[in-house]
């Protein structure tokens, strides 16, 4: 099993059968988790045949944008030659990670990069956590806060993110507070309601995009079998489990849903359950037919549903000159896809 996909106690199980006492176990962990180190050679308190006995990266670094504004997104290529992104935003204080769960995705939305492949296959919780690995030695920074808004659907890989999750959290690996971990959901009813059931006050972002079920299931066609009101009220059940406010994402795309008539539903849907709504300025994808809305269209937006008394954030959007949008990068490297 690879390092980052183990347990703290199955670690300390694999150390115990190469004879090593128990606290080689927590020195490697110090080393990967605490430090950032992955290389066996700089783990200078252990015996070299122990450090290299694990591998601790399984992919490598096939490629690096960097944005003026600090955003560094990188291209990963995974053992079997899958591609994945991620990417880091720093702030003064903070170093947010955008982590990938899926390498392409099934859902298919109309307007996202990573939908146009469909999907590869699934990445396991260790393929998750290196990403954070490769962004900490790429930007030397270390990771403040966690967002599942890389490729892929999360919880429809549902095992893999929830594992990644735990070891983020935990305060002997990666030791990130829950609360700046966000796991984001295309809105699958079944898995947040199991989710909400686990004990982690993550906050969770749901991809509304659309204030009714007809425009929805024109952007997005897994939506087809699921209405709006069943992704709401497992929305308000993970609130009533975990008390932690649902942010509900709606990409503007232009002249499609950045409406009035769109705001005004948006808002009375908002205005039911305890929630933010992040407004994210549509990154275009070039073979795409989606348009940016214009920077008034997006005001008019916000002010109508803050007028309405909903919490509502316009999302800065950053790294945009590095193709930081889901699925850009490895899409330029790929022209075919
Ligand atoms: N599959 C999950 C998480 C990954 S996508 C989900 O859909 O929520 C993370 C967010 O980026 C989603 O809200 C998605 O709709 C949005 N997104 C995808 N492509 C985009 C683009 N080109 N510009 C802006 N946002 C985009
Ligand atoms: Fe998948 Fe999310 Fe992209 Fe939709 S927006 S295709 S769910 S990654």
């Amino acid at each position: 099993m690879a390092f980052l996909d183990m347990t703290l106690e199955q670690l300390s199980s694999a150390v115990a059968e190469t004879g090593e006492k128990p606290f080689r176990a927590r020195q490697l962990a110090e080393w990967v988790y605490r430090k950032g180190v992955t290389d066996p050679a700089a783990m200078t308190n252990l015996p070299k045949a122990l450090a290299e006995r694990f591998e601790i990266l399984t992919s490598r670094l096939a490629g690096r944008a960097d944005s003026a504004d600090g955003t560094v997104k990188l291209l990963l290529e995974l053992s079997d030659g899958e591609r994945i992104e991620c990417v880091l935003i720093p702030t003064e204080r903070f170093a947010t990670v955008c982590l990938s769960t899926q390498a392409g995705c099934a859902m298919g939305c109309a307007f996202c990069a990573t939908g146009l492949g469909g999907l590869r296959r699934n990445l396991s919780a260790g393929e998750i956590l290196e990403q954070v690995l490769h962004l900490q030695s790429a930007c030397g920074r270390k990771v403040t806060h966690a967002v599942f808004m890389g490729m892929g659907e999360p919880l429809a890989n549902y095992d893999a993110t929830v594992a990644a999750v735990r070891a983020l959290t935990d305060p002997a690996r990666f030791g990130l507070s829950a609360r700046r971990v966000t796991v984001s959901t295309v809105g699958l009813p079944g898995p947040i309601r199991r989710l909400a059931k686990e004990n982690l006050p993550i906050t969770l972002a749901i991809s509304l995009h659309a204030p009714n079920d007809a425009l929805r299931r024109e952007l997005i066609p897994a939506a087809a079998k699921v209405p709006l009101e069943r992704i709401l009220s497992a929305a308000q059940e993970f609130y009533d489990a975990r008390g932690r406010e649902v942010t509900l994402e709606y990409v503007l795309l232009g002249d499609v849903n950045d409406t009035p008539v769109c705001a005004e539903a948006l808002a009375k849907i908002a205005g039911r359950l305890r929630c933010n709504v992040n407004l994210i300025r549509y990154n275009p994808v070039p073979s795409l037919p989606f348009r940016s809305p214009s920077g008034r269209a997006v005001r008019a937006f916000a002010e109508r549903l803050a007028r309405r008394g909903i919490n509502v954030h316009v999302r800065r959007s950053r790294g945009a000159d590095a193709d930081a949008a889901c699925g850009q990068l490895r899409q330029r490297t790929e022209p075919q896809a």
